[in-house]
C-alpha cells in the first residue's frame, strides 16, 4: 500500500516536467569523503567505556536521470573541520570538483538534519534547491552559524528552498522520510530507481554495521529514542526486501 501511495504521487509530481519519470534510467551514487577522525565510541552506541573509533564524514552524489543530487552538505568551514580533529578534510563541493562535478550543476541539495556536519556546506550548491524538514531552519543558527542561517532565508526569497513535513515524495523515486530521533526534524532520504531502493539514513545509525543490526542511537545523541527506534524498524523492514543502507558517517554501503 505504501508503494502504491508513492507511485501515484511520483507519476503526479513528474508530469508536469518531462511527462517521463526518470528513475527509470539508471543511478550513479558515489561517497564524498569529507575526512575521518576519531571520535568517542559511546557517542555513535550505548557504550560505558571511553574507547574512541575512527569515523568517516560523508556527503553523497547521486545522479538519477536528469537530476543532479546531493545528500546532506557536510562540514563548511576549514576551522569547524579542525575543531573536531577531521584529517584530510575538503568540503563537498571541492570533493565534486575532484570528480570533474562543478557544484552549479546540483539541481538539489536534500539536508537530513540541521547539525553543522550535515548542512554546514549547503550554501556551496549556487542553483540547487535545498530541502529540509520545516523545523530545521529555527536550529541553524545555533549549530551552523547566522551565515547559513541568514542564506538559507535568502534561499527561500528566491525559492530555492523546500521545507517538508512527515514523509513525502519530493521528485519522481526520491522521498524524505521524517524519522525525528536524532534531532526533532530529522529525515532519511529513500532513492528507487529501477536499479534498487538505497536508503540514506543521516544520522539514525552511524555506521552501516548498527545499522544492519539496529543499534538505536545512544541516548545522549537523541532527542526522541523512541522514533529512533521506530525508524531502524522500518529500516530493517526495507533491508528484508532489498534495499541499501548508507550513512553519513561510513563511506560503506550494506545489504542483508
Ligand atoms: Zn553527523
Amino acid at each position: 500500500m505504501r508503494r502504491l501511495s508513492i507511485l501515484v504521487l511520483s507519476c503526479v509530481s513528474s508530469a508536469g516536467a518531462s511527462g517521463v519519470s526518470p528513475v527509470e534510467g539508471g543511478i550513479g551514487i558515489h561517497a564524498l569523503h569529507q575526512g575521518t577522525s576519531s571520535y568517542p565510541k559511546s557517542s555513535i552506541v550505548e557504550h560505558q567505556g571511553s574507547e574512541r573509533v575512527s569515523l568517516d564524514w560523508v556527503c553523497w552524489y547521486v545522479e538519477l536521470g536528469e537530476h543532479k543530487l546531493l545528500l546532506d552538505a557536510g562540514i563548511g568551514a576549514p576551522a569547524v573541520a579542525e575543531r573536531w580533529g577531521v584529517e584530510d578534510w575538503a568540503s563537498c563541493a571541492d570533493r565534486l570538483r575532484e570528480r570533474s562535478v562543478d557544484p552549479a550543476a546540483i539541481t538539489h541539495v536534500f539536508i537530513t538534519h540541521g547539525h553543522f556536519d550535515h548542512a554546514g556546506g549547503l550554501l556551496d550548491f549556487p542553483n540547487a534547491t535545498v530541502v529540509m524538514n520545516r523545523s530545521t531552519p529555527s536550529m541553524l543558527a545555533q549549530t551552523t552559524g547566522k551565515g547559513v542561517s541568514d542564506g538559507v532565508g535568502e534561499l527561500e526569497e528566491e525559492g530555492r528552498l523546500v521545507l517538508t513535513e512527515g514523509d513525502q515524495v519530493v521528485l519522481p523515486g526520491v522521498e524524505v522520510i521524517h524519522s525525528g530521533g536524532h534531532t526533532r526534524g530529522h529525515q532519511a532520504i529513500r532513492v528507487s530507481s529501477s536499479q534498487g531502493v538505497h536508503i540514506f539514513v543521516g544520522d539514525a545509525c552511524y555506521t552501516v554495521d548498527l545499522c544492519l543490526a539496529g543499534s538505536p542511537l545512544p541516548t545522549s545523541v537523541a532527542v526522541d529514542t523512541t522514533k529512533n527506534r521506530a525508524f531502524l524498524e522500518k529500516l530493517s523492514a526495507w533491508l528484508d526486501e532489498g534495499a541499501t543502507v548508507r550513512t553519513m558517517h561510513d563511506v560503506r554501503s550494506g545489504s542483508r
